[in-house]
């Protein structure tokens, strides 16, 4: 059937007509409040300007990607050793300025950076926070602090001088799992702790991940398997135990002395700290362990807290163990703390108040693992960790 230009008038017509009709039964559309007084994401121009140094496995994988779920912070340089990866990083992400460390002191002159993070193997740490201190930016330098507590206290004192604001990367912090058992310890459920076990290890593979090479290397790793991850079993366990302190330390070696991964650096400690309230805190932790562990318990007077996974990227989880029962707390999405841990640097840097894992909290932590060193020296005899 052949169908005119006038049918086909009508047919549209009638389709409107239709259309209007069921409009008027709907609400007409209308404008609302913003609800719930929201924290907005600051605009991109208002935001803190950010450096990432040492474009390695951590910087690309987890660091530089937290910038894309940043509210407060944005990318804007890049520093890094190797040009065509400097290229393309910062092509990919859309990083106006770049950097090799030959030319890095020359931050001093960019205003787009207002805080540098350090993703360099940690005997470099020192040397790279202090001289972005010294070009008047404000740094997050990722854990373990630096080789020496003599390194600390260098760059805490270069941060005093320059009034800026100087973090260690606990991302832990700001992990939601652990979040909610922070708070459930604070609350009333748990009681007073009594005792934490903290078991952190990972079978160490430098013939097959190449950035397990210089964890081995005592010059640019600092030391052992306890510089690298049994830092995340005292620093967590310690911030669960708020308001308490660590009164004396007692460690020994807990490693194939015959592995030729050991030569420079130790491979696994087996430690254990008193605390002023009584509580004890023991811990392992090893580059010879299979599969990779990261688990932290919370024995409390009243119940327990157990998580396995406890301090991962992204899979973290929390077990209230009470009454013969376990019951798993949801908390949220491990990998928020990424973007969680660069925007309270940012809030505290523009603030020019302490971030909440500060430089003296990175201090605490190298002199107690020099304490433990010492311990196991000494074949495990207690040290007094007073006015630590
Ligand atoms: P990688 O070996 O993967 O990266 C280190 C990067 O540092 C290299 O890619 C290189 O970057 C740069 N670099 C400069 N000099 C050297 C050198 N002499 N040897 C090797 N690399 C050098 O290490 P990670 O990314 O695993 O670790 C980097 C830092 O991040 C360490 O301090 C580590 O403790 C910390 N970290 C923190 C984690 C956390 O969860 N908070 C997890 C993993 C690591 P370029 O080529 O761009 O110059």
């Amino acid at each position: 059937m052949a169908i005119n230009r006038r049918d086909l008038l009508i047919a549209s017509g009638g389709a409107l007509t239709a259309a209007m009709a069921g409009r008027a039964l709907a609400q007409e559309a209308q404008g609302q409040p913003l609800m719930g007084n929201p924290t907005l994401p600051l605009p991109p121009q208002q935001r803190m300007g950010w450096a990432v140094v040492g474009l390695g496995s951590f910087a690309v994988g987890q660091l530089m990607p937290a910038f894309g779920d940043a509210n407060r912070s944005r990318l804007t340089a890049l520093v890094s050793g190797n040009p065509e990866k400097l290229a393309r990083l910062a092509d990919t992400y859309g990083v106006e300025h770049t950097y090799s460390y030959d030319d890095y002191d020359s931050i001093v002159d960019n205003p787009d950076i207002d805080c540098v993070q350090i993703a360099l193997p940690v005997g470099l740490h020192a040397e790279y926070t202090i001289r972005a201190l010294e070009a008047g930016k404000h740094v997050l330098c990722e854990k373990p602090m630096a080789s020496t507590s003599a390194e600390c206290e260098a760059m805490i004192a270069a941060a005093r001088k320059a009034g800026k604001v100087l973090g260690v990367g606990y991302r832990v912090h700001f992990e939601p799992t652990n979040q909610a058992a922070l708070a459930m310890i604070r609350g009333d459920d748990i009681g007073p702790l009594r005792h934490i076990r903290a078991e952190h290890g990972f079978q160490a593979d430098p013939e097959n991940w190449p950035p397990h090479r210089w964890r081995l290397e005592k010059q640019l790793a600092g030391g052992g398997s306890m510089y690298d991850i049994g830092i995340y079993g005292i620093n967590t366990s310690l911030m669960m135990l708020e308001g308490d302190a660590p009164m004396s330390m007692s460690a020994v070696y807990a490693y194939p002395k015959d592995d030729p991964r050991f030569r420079e650096v130790e491979g696994g400690v087996d430690w254990r700290i008193t605390m002023r309230s009584g509580a004890v805190v023991s811990g392992s932790s090893s580059y010879c362990y299979s599969p990779y562990h990261s688990k932290q318990t919370y024995i409390g007077a009243k119940s327990s807290l157990r998580m396995d996974p406890a301090t991962t990227y992204y899979e973290n989880a929390l077990w209230h163990e009470h009454g013969g029962r376990g019951t798993q707390i949801p908390a949220g999405a491990p990998y928020t703390q990424f973007a969680g841990q660069v925007d309270a640097f940012s809030e505290a840097a523009r603030a020019g108040r302490p971030h909440a894992t500060p430089g003296e909290m990175g201090y605490r932590d190298i002199r107690l693992i020099e304490m433990a060193y010492r311990s196991a020296d000494q074949g495990g005899a207690p040290v007094s960790l007073e006015g630590i």
